[in-house]
């Protein structure tokens, strides 16, 4: 069995097994001024499936255009195959999960499912080994009114890409209600399994145990650990996940500069130096874009 992951930007990445072709989200087409991936929705020819974590559009926009042009299906929450259903993607396609599904993809591989949580898009986040603290507790109304006051909710502002990033943003709109529910995904083969998160939150009793061989990590934002902001930094809240999972190699996600001027790339340094602090046993993976990289060999 060969099994090889490119990472794509944001949390998209292409994972190849044999010879399935299997699409974790499916956001290609980014900003102009954001660094190219190699690879646009229109030109995928091969895909047999492409799971959704959740419905932002840094995430599913592109799903439709894959699906339309290859007939995979698309697998994620019912907002997102809401979606996908008003983008006409044939309904033979669509598969409705909510967490708690396994589906047989082949013989030899079938994908788990797990409801999770999104990062805390409402709540104070800073650099990576900024420790933030406080917004415990707050009701959802308090959650849309700090929403509402946050920049891309303003008028666009006169910074060099922002016109490009606003028609970005019209464009790539779907219409999503919210991110629809986050779910992560346990990709189980004979040679290994591989835990794919595409946002920075989780549930502590459903991560803990899984025990992946590899886990791709989402490092953005303000942690969502249950429902509450991380009391700490991104580099602690990527570290907990480490620890609740226990992977073997952990490749980090969401990390790049996937939206300027909006977005800048991320410091990577205070995530790895907290993870080889804590789990120096773990192999920390730097992927670059396209690099069709074998993940799961027995050679390690
Ligand atoms: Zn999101």
């Amino acid at each position: 069995m060969t099994l090889t992951l490119d990472w794509l930007g944001v949390s998209t990445y292409r994972l190849k097994i044999d010879d399935l072709v299997i699409f974790l989200d499916a956001y290609l087409d980014r900003v102009p001024g954001a660094p190219p991936v190699g690879l646009r929705a229109a030109e995928v020819d091969r895909a047999d499936y492409i799971f959704v974590g959740h419905s932002h559009f840094d995430h599913l926009w592109g799903a439709e255009t894959i699906a339309h042009n290859t007939g995979a299906a698309v697998v994620g929450s019912y907002e997102t195959i809401r979606i996908m259903h008003d983008e006409e993607v044939p309904e033979a396609q669509l598969v409705c999960v909510a967490g708690g599904e396994r589906i047989r993809l082949s013989d030899r591989v079938t994908v788990r499912v797990f409801p999770s949580q999104h990062s805390c898009i409402w709540a104070k986040a800073g650099k990576p080994d900024e420790v933030c603290l406080g917004e415990m507790g707050l009701s959802l109304q308090e959650r849309h009114a700090n929403l509402e006051a946050r920049p891309l909710r303003r008028r666009p502002s006169d910074r060099p890409g922002a016109a490009e990033l606003q028609a970005h943003l019209q464009e790539s709109d779907q219409h999503a209600r919210g991110d629809g529910g986050a779910l992560a995904y346990l990709i189980e083969t004979p040679e290994g399994s591989v835990l794919w998160k595409d946002t920075s939150g989780h549930w502590t009793g459903i991560l803990r145990d899984l025990r992946p061989d590899v886990a791709l990590l989402a490092a953005a934002g303000r942690g969502n650990i249950d429902g509450d902001p991380i009391q700490g930094s991104l580099a602690q809240f990527v570290a907990r996940e480490v620890d609740l999972v226990r992977p073997r190699r952990v490749a980090l996600c969401h990390h790049d500069n996937w939206m300027p001027p909006f977005t800048r790339e991320t410091d990577v340094e205070p995530i790895r130096s907290e993870l080889a602090r804590h789990f120096p046993h773990v192999e920390f993976l730097e992927m670059g874009y396209l690099e069709d990289m074998p993940v799961l060999s027995r050679d390690w």
